[in-house]
């Protein structure tokens, strides 16, 4: 028998963390499918539940000149359907799941879930975002990939909340999300790609790819990326064997139920390439 606490304040939710230990749920769509026992229907918790979903200081997006703001608990289909959502976050989340569970679901839950597989989690890492972390303690911003620390690891004390996720307002010339899955929706990632490119009189001024499904996190080098910052894209497509060597050694996929990591990789290396060469 395990006690569920439904605060309406975020508040006393972080006073109802601090004081007891208890495992979070937003949207549920993960923690009722990680908890699913068909011998013990219903969920078999084994631990006192925090419901966070109905928290409206968790819910909405606001936008200043310089960032978006997403409540972590903001269904992923609100964020769908809001003007101020980043295109390649919307052409990433119309791929996850269904209708039905992105209306539970949250960008928060796809973060503390931290799947290797999260969708979302691509284009939150080639956008640099960042994630704000309360508690009774206070308020801090951490970075998405200092967040994510392995499989189903994320950088948390058990009396912290993820509050927000926080985007800058950047425009890229082209950016685009990839998922390869075993049907065209309601599935899990056999592989994810993201690439974005920004170019101005000419030149490249902005570049960045992040893969999904490879390896124990989103896949993501900067240092890779900057040598390319001020040529053309002529020059980028002349270069594309070496920028796909250079990720040779960081697409280090595993073999699973949905895939194997010989797909994983040349599918991957190849939505890399295909991203250059059709610049
Ligand atoms: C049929 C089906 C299809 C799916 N398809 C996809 C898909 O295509 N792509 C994909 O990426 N995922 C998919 N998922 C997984 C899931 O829907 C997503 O990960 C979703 O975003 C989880 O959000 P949630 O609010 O339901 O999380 P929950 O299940 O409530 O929580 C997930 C984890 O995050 C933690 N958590 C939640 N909110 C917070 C917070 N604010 N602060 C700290 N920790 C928090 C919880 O403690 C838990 O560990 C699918 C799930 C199902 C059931």
């Amino acid at each position: 028998m395990v006690n569920g606490y439904l605060p309406t304040t975020l508040k006393e939710a972080l006073e109802l963390l601090n004081e007891h230990n208890l495992r979070i749920v937003a949207g549920g769509t993960d923690m009722l499918v990680q908890h699913h026992n068909l011998k013990t229907l219903p969920i078999d918790f084994k631990q006192d539940v925090l419901y966070i979903a109905n928290i409206p200081e968790l819910q909405g997006i606001t936008e200043d000149d310089e960032y978006i703001r997403i409540g972590a608990c903001e269904p992923l289909e609100s964020i769908l359907e809001h003007p101020a959502t980043p295109k390649l976050l919307k052409d990433t989340i119309i791929e996850m799941a269904s209708p039905a569970i992105r209306h539970s679901g949250t960008l928060g839950g796809n973060i503390g879930n931290a799947s290797p597989a999260g969708d979302s989690l691509v284009p939150l890492y080639l956008m640099n975002a960042a994630l704000e972390i309360q508690s009774i303690e206070g308020t801090r911003t951490v970075d998405i990939k200092e967040f994510i620390t392995g499989v189903r690891k994320i950088a948390l004390k058990p009396n912290e909340l993820i509050t927000k996720i926080i985007l800058d307002k950047v425009e890229f010339t082209k950016a685009i999300f990839k998922k390869v899955g075993p049907r065209r929706s309601d599935a899990i990632s056999k592989l994810s790609f993201a690439g974005a490119i920004t170019i101005q009189d000419n030149k490249i001024t902005d570049l960045r790819f992040a893969f999904g499904s490879v390896n124990i996190t989103v896949v993501r080098h900067p240092e890779i990326e900057c040598n390319y910052i001020t040529k053309t894209v002529e020059e980028l497509k002349q270069s594309v064997d070496d920028i796909v060597g250079a990720y040779q050694n960081f697409i280090r996929p595993i073999d699973d139920q949905r895939s194997n990591k010989a797909y994983r990789k040349q599918v991957s290396l190849n939505l890399l390439r295909d991203f250059i060469v059709t610049l």
